[in-house]
């Protein structure tokens, strides 16, 4: 049995797998409308709005990608809060549709300041929106996205939110936190295959929306929210994955949210106290924003880190995150978020802990 603990794709429960395993039926008949009904009801359930989610038949990038070109047009000025490279991602999507990125980049291993953000915005009223990772996986650290939703909202400036790795495992409520913009992806969280990406604007989202020039075609959210309206999607979609996240729904109904969100904390908690029991440090600088959905753990010097997450995939069945960007080979992330049990993680230090053992002995 492989032990998959990289931070998405995450496992995915056998019912779940079974289920997206149905045959394929017309993509805009009646039997699919009810379907893509129940999983968007799943999804604005999660998100905790009552406007409906869209989802979109790509990964979290392409979420990323139809956030920004939904909202925002050539030229618009923009804060860019980073925290490592899903962060940076975010700002080069806006960049490259020609969006005037300003930069708030932190160590990595940091969390974003939400006073920061806001002396930023008032410095420079031009800021038009503001794009924020909620929970970065590279570096395993949790911005404070509540507060920092207070700061974008009371300068009534737009925020597009990056919720990949954190919605449905971390509490994220569009609504009562004021966000604009949420995208999350079928993979981290939420218990199924990668090939769906999620976004749900608000009503300022849809107001600048109706303003935003940058081109868009397949991701253009006005026609995927009316083609949802008739009970299809705008294209083909990736049935499977709605087979498979209709179940999901089954099952995370049953746990209920606040069940899902005191596991995660729960693993998470556990898996920190373990690995600083073996004496390593944590990437996440302040510990109180350390991620409930992926641990970030740097190698102790003079271990070679790569050499131990091979030996733990190939003789035992474990699959570690590695490190991205500039913390390649030098730290490595286990992912616990979705369909992850305290037991999974247990098993998964335990060969960490032998390894590392081994490594110190010879
Ligand atoms: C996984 C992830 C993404 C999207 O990655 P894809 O590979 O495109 O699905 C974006 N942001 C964060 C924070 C992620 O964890």
């Amino acid at each position: 049995m492989v032990n998959l603990r990289i931070p998405g794709p995450t496992p995915v429960p056998p019912e779940v797998l079974q289920a997206s395993a149905a045959p394929m039926m017309n993509h805009r008949g009646p039997e699919f409308a009810k379907i893509l009904r129940a999983v968007t009801d799943g999804l604005n359930w999660v998100y905790g709005t009552d406007t409906d989610v869209l989802s979109l038949t790509t990964s979290g990038t392409g979420g990323l990608e139809a956030a920004v070109v939904n909202t925002l047009s050539p030229g618009d000025r923009v804060l860019s809060v980073s925290i490592g490279s899903f962060g940076d991602r975010f700002g080069q999507i806006a960049e490259t549709y020609g969006a005037e990125v300003e930069r708030y980049s932190l160590e990595w291993g940091e969390a974003a300041d939400p006073a920061e953000i806001g002396r930023r915005l008032d410095a420079d009223p031009s800021l038009k929106a503001v794009l924020v990772t909620h929970n970065e996986t590279s570096t395993g650290v949790t911005n404070d996205l509540e507060a920092i939703a207070k700061e974008i909202r009371s300068r009534d400036r737009l925020s597009l939110v990056d919720g990949v790795s954190s919605i449905s495992s971390i509490p994220c409520p569009v609504t009562r936190w004021g966000l604009d913009a949420v995208v999350s992806g079928s993979q981290k969280g939420w218990m199924a295959q990668p090939g769906l990406a999620f976004l749900w604007l608000s009503e300022r989202g849809w107001a600048a929306n109706a303003e935003a020039k940058m081109p868009r075609f397949y991701f253009d959210a006005v026609k995927t929210r009316e083609s949802l309206s008739k009970g299809e999607n705008a294209w083909t979609p990736a049935m499977g994955v709605y087979f498979a996240m209709n179940k999901a729904f089954e099952i995370m109904r049953a746990e209920g949210l606040e069940g899902i969100y005191t596991r995660h904390e729960a693993i998470a908690a556990y898996t920190r106290d373990r690995v600083k029991g073996l004496g390593l440090k944590l990437v996440p600088v302040d510990p109180a924003r350390a991620s409930n959905t992926v641990t970030a753990v740097w190698w102790p010097d003079g271990v070679d880190g790569s050499a131990i997450g091979k030996r733990a995939r190939e003789e035992f069945g474990v699959v570690l995150g590695g490190g991205q960007g500039k913390l390649r080979g030098k730290i490595f992330r286990i992912g616990h978020m979705g369909y992850v049990s305290q037991e999974d993680v247990a098993q998964s230090l335990d060969v960490v802990e032998k390894l590392l053992n081994e490594a110190k002995v010879s």
